[in-house]
């Protein structure tokens, strides 16, 4: 219909062929073509190819299609300070990211990009094909079970990132359906840890129980390739064993952080490595809530027997400290048997708080109560 209407007024001679872009000609409708006795007249016409070729960008077209592959909706339930700092490495992955918190986060994740949700129905209806649990630890179980797992497609693959294991493990098989994948995973790194980069940090996973199904095993695996991608170092391993490891470290190693955050620790002029090494350990865990760290103690049945451990080590520290000071202190007795105030100034001195050591009455030095050497 274009080319008819336009092509009546142009002359026979100069129209055998019209040919559009590149190789497509088309020969014109004879019987249409004007009277050549008549005067032409050549009105201004442009021809609205809508079925040129137009140039196709391969390179594009290909990213699109990689990048739909493997991208996954991925629901965070727990928009807090790990949620968010985990989505923004999703979102640059190119996975759909949705949120939903108690907290209403709406203006924080439409600047992220993350679509919010306050409530789970709208979320689960959205139908993830991931669903990230990254809410405290104490708050894991009231959360799980008001979740409407109706609303979701019957094999979801649930996810938690808790810093502990074999909790939210247990609490997976208990309160999700049967149908649904469960990977349990520890990021073994935080906001402030892993500032820079997430490369060569440890990732800890346990795939509880996915199903045999290929585009299962893929959604997995898709999950798994954000943190291999990052560069993190991965290490498959039972819940069990985890919490295990993890009382010994993580565990102590907050305690640490936070007894010498406590203590008052501050930067001197006069910083060695080892003192700056202490200072970034406060400045590592003093962001975390004491809900995490809580969480660390209440739930691995392992962290109590390594709190206990950590109180003795001290104990035992400090007993050697003190057993020294007594050999000074007998040396002192023997070797200068008259001066009673010079060895109650030095005592005094190292001890710092003025408080003294009971005499050998018994042949057993002691201290605030404790025997502490029974060697005199
Ligand atoms: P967190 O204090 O352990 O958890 C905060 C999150 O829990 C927030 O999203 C908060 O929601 C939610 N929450 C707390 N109480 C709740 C309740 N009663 N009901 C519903 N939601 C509740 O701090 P986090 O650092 O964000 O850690 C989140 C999870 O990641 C924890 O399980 C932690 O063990 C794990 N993790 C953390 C790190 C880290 O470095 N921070 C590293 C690895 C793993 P609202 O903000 O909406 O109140």
């Amino acid at each position: 219909m274009l080319l008819s209407s336009a092509t009546r007024s142009l002359s026979p001679q100069s129209l055998p062929f019209l040919s559009f872009s590149h190789s497509i000609s088309l020969p014109l409708p004879l019987p249409l073509l004007p009277n050549p006795c008549r005067p032409t007249r050549f009105p201004s016409f442009q021809i609205s190819c809508i079925d040129a070729a137009q140039p196709f960008d391969y390179e594009s077209h290909l990213k699109n299609h990689y990048i739909q592959s493997t991208s996954l909706k991925i629901a965070i339930l727990g928009f807090g300070n790990f949620g968010q700092f985990l989505s923004k490495t999703f979102l640059r992955h190119h996975h759909t990211l949705l949120a939903y918190s108690r907290t209403n986060y709406t203006d924080l994740a439409n600047q992220l990009g993350v679509s919010f949700y306050s409530d789970p129905n709208d979320l689960f209806e959205q139908h993830p094909d991931v669903v990230l649990l990254s809410t405290s630890i104490l708050s894991t179980e009231t959360l799980l079970q008001k979740l409407p797992f109706q609303r979701l497609r019957r094999n979801t693959l649930f996810v938690d990132v808790l810093s502990v294991k074999e909790f939210p493990r247990n609490l997976f098989l208990k309160y999700l359906p049967p149908d649904f994948d469960i990977l349990c995973t520890h990021p073994m790194f935080g906001p402030e840890s892993a500032k820079a980069s997430w490369a060569g940090l440890p990732f800890v996973y346990d795939k509880v129980r996915i199903g045999d199904e290929e585009n299962r095993v893929t959604r997995c695996d898709k999950f798994l390739g954000i943190f291999e991608k990052e560069g993190c170092r991965m290490v498959e391993m039972s819940c069990m064993e985890h919490d295990k490891y993890a009382a010994g470290s993580q565990f102590v190693t907050h305690t640490m952080g936070r007894v010498l955050e406590k203590f008052g620790l501050e930067s001197s002029p006069i910083n060695t490595k080892g003192y700056e090494t202490l200072l970034n350990l406060v400045e590592n865990t003093k962001g975390d809530s004491f809900d995490l760290y809580y969480g660390l103690f209440m739930y691995n049945q392992n962290a109590l027997e390594q709190l206990e451990r950590l109180d003795m080590a001290f104990e035992s520290i400090k007993k050697d400290l003190f057993g020294r000071l007594h050999e000074v202190y007998r040396k002192q007795l023997f070797e200068d048997n008259g001066g009673v105030d010079k060895k109650m100034n030095l005592t005094q001195k190292l001890l710092g708080n003025g408080s003294l050591i009971e005499p050998p009455l018994d042949n057993q030095w002691k201290y605030e109560g404790q025997i502490i050497n029974s060697r005199m």
